[in-house]
């Protein structure tokens, strides 16, 4: 079924879908079968999505229950789009509807960068903040239940629609990997492709509570910054972010001890955290793959594209990848479907991959002069230069 690797492409890159004829199936074809691998939120969107077209799905999630730990996310403009276009709940109803960022300030709380929050809400649209377990449970409500199966872990996926997981095997005419940065589907199709990267820094993430924290900011120190995000019931979504080795590990009083300088109200939002409501996770990114798809399999979210969440854009593409994949697929069949989404999706992710990288870069300067120099230069920065920067990410579709 795979044919000659690609002229020009690595030699670890499997040939994807010309080995596919494209009228197997085309619009309209009875009885597709779709099994997604992995149960994110990427991954039961797209489920979500082709149910609705009317597709058999089957979904493979090797927890034991189809959840995300509890903490935020936000929605950005883009993401709402791709929510809206495939049609799968509005997440409006059980998140904050919110403003966008209001900007970066430093450890003592001036101002570096101040965002002009109402001409980002006329350009850009809304932006939504959300529980993600309630997200999931949205996303569920979508799906028939009997198409779920939990504790079934993928072991191996071949081009040809098979996959074979810790309860058995089963195929597809399509197979999505949305089994996110350490993602099986990938490791098996793309064996010696590059491992994720490690950014450099560390993530916590917490939700305390507090009425008073009404707006989105994130405060730069020198190698290490934290983020606020109110959300629906009087709840803040928070996020520190330090210079560490991978791996490791600190808890509530570190962070208590880190922070307990910086402006009001980050020492009070850390008060009320014990390590038990405190989720730590290494910062990775994936190195861009020339191909997100190969046979009848496709890859999907941080499984193909893993970003630094400096942006807060990962989610946000793995949406973006599931209305795309399922227009695409659905408009056009299997063969061609497959072949358009990836040309429509990796340049796209992967110019987001770099703005998102490159936006957190200076938080974790560590060096005092340059540290000082982005101190005095961010605060003298127009607007509009900021608003060019992070265009591309907010602008879809074209
Ligand atoms: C600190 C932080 C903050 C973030 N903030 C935002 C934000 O505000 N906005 C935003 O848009 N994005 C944000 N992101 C990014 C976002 O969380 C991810 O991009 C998104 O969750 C990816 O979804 P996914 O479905 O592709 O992968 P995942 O969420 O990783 O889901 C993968 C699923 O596959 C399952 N799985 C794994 N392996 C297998 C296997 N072999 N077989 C079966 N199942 C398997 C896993 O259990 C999991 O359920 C943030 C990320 C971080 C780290």
């Amino acid at each position: 079924m795979v044919a000659a690797v690609e002229k020009g492409a690595p030699a670890w890159a499997p040939d994807p879908v010309r080995s596919l004829a494209p009228e197997t199936l085309g619009p309209g074809a009875a009885a597709v079968k779709v099994v997604i691998v992995g149960g994110g939120i990427g991954g039961l969107a797209t489920a979500a999505a082709f149910h609705r077209q009317g597709w058999d799905i089957e979904v493979l999630e090797r927890a034991a229950e189809f959840t995300e730990a509890g903490a935020g996310l936000t929605i950005q403009p883009n993401g709402l789009r791709a929510l809206d276009l495939l049609g799968i709940g509005d997440v409006r109803r059980i998140g904050r509807i919110a403003d966008p960022p209001s900007g970066i300030r430093a450890e003592n709380g001036n101002w570096l960068i101040r965002n002009d929050v109402e001409a980002l809400k006329h350009r850009f649209g809304q932006w939504v903040t959300v529980h993600r377990a309630d997200l999931i449970d949205l996303l569920l409500t979508a799906i028939p239940a009997e198409t779920l199966r939990p504790g079934a872990e993928a072991r191996q996926v071949h081009p040809d629609g098979t996959v074979v997981h810790t309860a058995g095997t089963t195929s597809g005419d399509l197979v999505i990997g949305a089994d996110g940065l350490h993602s099986s589907t990938r490791r098996t199709l793309w064996p010696t492709a590059p491992q994720p990267r490690y950014a450099g820094y560390t993530t916590w993430r917490f939700l305390a509570a507090d009425r008073a924290v009404t707006a989105s900011v994130e405060t730069w120190g020198r190698g290490a910054r934290f983020g606020q995000v109110p959300m629906p019931g009087g709840r803040v979504y928070c996020y520190a972010m330090a210079n560490a080795p991978a791996g490791s590990r600190a808890g509530a009083a570190d962070l208590r001890e880190r922070f307990r300088r910086w402006h009001d109200p980050i020492p009070a939002l850390l008060e009320t955290i014990v390590d038990e409501t405190v989720l730590q996770h290494d910062t990775y990114e994936l190195p861009d793959l020339p191909r997100f798809v190969a046979g009848r399999v496709a890859l999907l979210g941080d499984a193909a594209h893993a970003m630094t969440p400096n942006l807060g854009q990962g989610a946000c593409q793995a949406l973006e990848d599931a209305a795309t994949l399922v227009e695409k697929v659905t408009a056009l069949g299997i063969g061609a479907g497959l072949a358009a989404y990836d040309r429509a999706r990796r340049a796209r992710t992967r110019m987001v991959v770099r703005r998102s990288r490159q936006a957190g870069a200076p938080a974790h300067w560590t060096n005092p002069i340059l540290a000082g120099l982005r101190d005095a230069a961010l605060p003298r920065i127009p607007g509009a230069v900021f608003g060019r920067s992070i265009t591309p990410a907010y602008t879809w579709p074209n």
